[in-house]
């Protein structure tokens, strides 16, 4: 044991598990670095493809160009639409540049949007419960005529709303939610419209409910939970929320080990760490090694869930 060694302090690393890339994300990257290897350089994508800065800076240098609009990008390339789904406008838009277009859209969130298509169609009146402005709450809202679907963020929100025809109401929401704050909405939802029509199974996918889930199952005591992910993942945001209301007496996000402050680890014996789900795990062994420069650092993984979810990706890039 060399001397440093000897003089550094215990911490235990309660590693949660799953945490990181989700199904979603891993198709939508595949379907960038896949278009790119067929295609060739440059492959348009509009906005980002999951919101996180080191991938999209990765799929930059392999030649991704990245863009808000399609309109910013030459007809004659691929365009890519983000993970998070995009309005009906998009691709009708793509279809009359006669671009070639990809569809990264995770398959949990167009499930949504046949959901909300699926009440339009029956008559009902939809509140889609969410955060405004999220690239996924434009592209559910986007599924149907403007409008006809109602943007619920919070339960005093649902006080508020007043649908034409109560009896005939349904609600749809984000993915990425905090499984706890949206059970409390759709409970004030049932309370006002006892008849509102649910989704068959949570729209709150597995991933969110996973990660939430693990974090929940560490934070009580710890003295600090990192979770690494970028402040514009509604997922990772998400997860420091549900650190701080599990118990955690602090919880921090962090883009990446430059990010972590180790004034934050000052007493602290016990470090809950984790990813959104757009965070590449090579971020969080980061953290990791840094702690471990400093700390005697014993990991203990809490894994209350494990993960088999895989998509498929567009028969275009595999044929
Ligand atoms: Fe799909 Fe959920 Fe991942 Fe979003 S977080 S990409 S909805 S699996």
């Amino acid at each position: 044991m060399n001397a440093h060694a000897a003089i550094r302090p215990p911490l235990t690393v309660l590693l949660a598990s799953p945490r990181g890339f989700c199904a979603g994300v891993d198709r939508a990257i595949q379907i960038v670095e896949r278009a790119i290897e067929k295609f060739g350089a440059p492959v348009y994508v509009r906005h980002e493809i999951v919101h996180n800065r080191h991938v999209v800076d990765r799929l930059k240098a392999m030649g991704a160009i990245f863009v808000e609009e399609i309109d910013e990008a030459p007809a004659d390339r691929p365009m890519i639409f983000s993970a998070h789904g995009v309005p009906k406008s998009v691709p009708a838009a793509a279809k009359a540049r006669e671009m070639l277009y990809l569809d990264a859209t995770c398959p949990l969130v167009s499930k949504v949007h046949v959901e909300a298509q699926r009440h339009f169609e029956a008559g009902r009146e939809i509140v889609l419960i969410g955060h405004a402005g999220h690239p996924e709450v434009i592209g559910t809202m986007g599924q149907l005529p403007e409008g006809t679907v109602t943007l619920i963020e919070t339960v005093e929100d649902v006080a508020t709303w007043t649908p034409k025809d109560a009896s005939n109401a349904a609600f749809v929401t984000q993915t990425t939610l905090s499984v706890d704050d949206t059970t409390e909405i759709i409970e004030a939802l049932r309370a006002r419209f006892p008849g509102i029509a649910a989704p068959h199974k949570e729209d709150i996918c597995y991933a969110t409910t996973n990660r939430q889930e693990a974090v929940k199952h560490l934070a009580e005591g710890t003295d600090l939970v990192l979770v690494v992910g970028s402040k514009n993942s509604s997922n990772s945001v998400r997860l420091v929320e549900v650190a701080l209301k599990g118990g955690a007496k602090d919880a921090r996000l962090i883009d990446d080990v430059t990010g972590l402050d180790f004034a934050w680890l000052n007493g602290a014996s016990r470090v809950g760490l984790t990813a959104g789900a757009s965070a590449p795990e090579a971020l969080v062994q980061g953290v990791i090694d840094a702690l471990s420069e400093r700390y005697e650092v014993t990991v203990e993984e809490v894994a209350p869930a494990l993960e088999t979810v895989t998509f498929k990706l567009p028969r275009i890039l595999t044929a």
